[in-house]
């Protein structure tokens, strides 16, 4: 027998009142895999992805990590589990120093037990990100794009087995860009598995090794990323209006 992937979720739904934002979605992800999860605006990607972070409640589904039936009720919970959510809205505390934020996120990685281990990960992960971040500077005095480092450092730190970047490369830089794939390659190569969400077809196409793509709150395709084109993957996300 195969053995269980990494997630597998069957059959998602969410209604928001009369808004069905998924209508039995289905999404599969593999361990070392990089997995983008496409889809026109209001398609279902973040509210799907919200679930799988403890953020949001299905109406009905059957979700599954390792084989192992999967439903946090809280972030927390999401994350004990190594599921862990970077997403805009997770955002950083301006006034607060840059350790003191991520101190703020340690709940996201209970493996990484004391402050000294806790700091030593977030230095060894800005080194590895090639980023220059005293720890001591205040959030609201760091650029935009380093303010997004340290919100995505928060998911990226310590041992997550599934890892879900929601548009993390909106507010960075060509550079920071780079150094962030880098990272994730390395955490998929150590067997974790990455959901990437993205408009950015041209980083999707680099980065991903397999897409979902949703339409309407459904699945609509997934399969490899091998041999599809960026035209190709702009057809298969428009969706006919109307
Ligand atoms: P985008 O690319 O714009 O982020 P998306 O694919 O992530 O889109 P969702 O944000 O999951 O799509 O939205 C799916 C549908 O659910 C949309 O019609 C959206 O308006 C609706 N929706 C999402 N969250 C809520 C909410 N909290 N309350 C009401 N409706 C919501």
């Amino acid at each position: 027998d195969d053995p269980a992937p990494l997630l597998s979720v069957r059959g998602a739904v969410k209604n928001y009142g009369l808004v069905q934002a998924l209508r039995g979605a289905d999404l599969t992800v593999g361990r070392g895999e990089v997995h983008g999860l496409l889809g026109a605006n209001g398609a279902g990607k973040s509210t799907l992805v919200k679930i799988l972070a403890g953020l949001a409640k299905p109406d009905e589904g059957d979700f599954a990590i390792d084989g192992a039936p999967f439903r946090p009720g809280s972030i927390r919970e999401a994350a004990a589990a190594g599921v862990r959510l970077a997403h805009q809205e997770l955002a950083i505390v301006p006034a607060l120093s840059v350790r003191q934020n991520l101190h703020l996120g340690r709940y996201l990685h209970p493996e990484l037990a004391g402050a000294k281990e806790r700091e030593r990960a977030y230095t060894e992960l800005f080194e590895e990100w090639g980023l220059d971040i005293s720890l001591d500077a205040v959030m609201r005095e760091l650029s935009p794009a380093h303010q997004a480092t340290v919100a995505l450092a928060k998911t990226l730190v310590g041992s997550g087995r599934l890892l879900i970047l929601d548009e993390p490369t909106a507010s960075l830089g060509p550079k920071e860009v780079s150094g962030l794939f880098s990272i994730i390659r390395r955490r998929v190569e150590a067997g974790a598995g990455v959901i990437f969400v993205s408009h950015r077809l041209g980083e999707v196409s680099r980065l991903c090794d397999a897409i979902t793509v949703l339409r309407n709150g459904q699945r609509v395709h997934d399969g490899p990323m091998e041999g599809v084109d960026e035209h190709a993957l702009a057809d298969l996300i428009a969706h006919d209006a109307g």
